[in-house]
């Protein structure tokens, strides 16, 4: 048995008996694993507090390659939730990142490029407002970091550069220009440049009233349609994000 220390975002609680919690958690230097906090539930409200999904911590824990769940030593929390537990729209977001990464990754399957992005996704969700535009942006570096961002530049068709106006059609991320798409793909208007600033610049410089916000929940619903097809999941919260607001 090997003890590591470990920075980590708690992506999900899950349901064990009595005192424990156990937590899935993705770790800086190992990627997803779920660990086990013994005796939790009889310990101050504040520590209980530090272990739910989007706190960021600082852990120390027993590793036995023989088992799937590892226990917890010791662990400090780095960022809480706390600040913006009340807004619903920020904790929503929250969930939404947590979700698509927790669904989307395998268990020891390191990434640190994910992990600092997820990090300062939390970290930003303290200083917007821009949910949905934070929720987009997070998407698409998402998507780019795991290899499966679409060209949005380039017509899938004719391979001219799209410069403004997007075409996508359902679950699919090939871009079309105005002269190629098919007659059932949906238009994104001046989406192009959205992508490009999102994918250029940092999430904090980009001014995010200038654009439209119906088109940024429709681009966003699309693209999480679209992850929920590659990898043949169900992301839940979507359906809670656009709960209370218009498509
Ligand atoms: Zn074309």
């Amino acid at each position: 048995m090997e003890i590591i220390k470990s920075e980590g975002i708690i992506l999900k609680k899950i349901p064990v008996l009595e005192a424990d919690v156990a937590d899935i958690i993705y770790t800086q230097n190992h990627g997803k694993r779920t660990f086990i906090f013994k005796g939790i539930k009889k310990t101050k409200r504040r520590s209980q507090a530090a272990i739910e999904p989007g706190s960021i911590v600082q852990l120390v824990y027993y590793y036995n390659d023989q088992k799937a769940m590892f226990h917890v030593k010791e662990f400090s929390l780095l960022v809480d939730t706390v600040t913006i537990r009340d807004n619903y729209q920020a904790m929503i977001t929250l969930f939404l990142l947590l979700e698509v990464v927790e669904k989307t990754t395998g268990h020891n399957d390191p990434n640190i490029t994910i992990y600092r992005l997820l990090k300062g996704a939390i970290e930003t969700l303290h200083k917007t407002t821009a949910f949905t535009f934070l929720a987009l942006s997070f998407i698409i570096h998402y998507l780019k970091l795991s290899g499966i961002m679409p060209d949005y530049f380039h017509c899938s068709v004719c391979h001219k550069e799209i410069i403004d106006d997007l075409y996508l059609t359902e679950y699919q991320l090939a871009a079309y220009c105005n002269q190629c798409a098919p007659h059932n793909a949906f238009i994104f208007k001046a989406t192009v440049p959205l992508v490009h600033e999102i994918l250029g610049k940092k999430f904090i410089e980009i001014e995010t009233n200038k654009y439209n916000a119906s088109d940024i929940q429709k681009l966003l619903f699309h693209t999480l349609l679209f992850i929920d097809h590659y990898f043949t999941i169900h992301i839940k919260t979507k359906e809670l994000l656009f709960n209370n607001t218009k498509m």
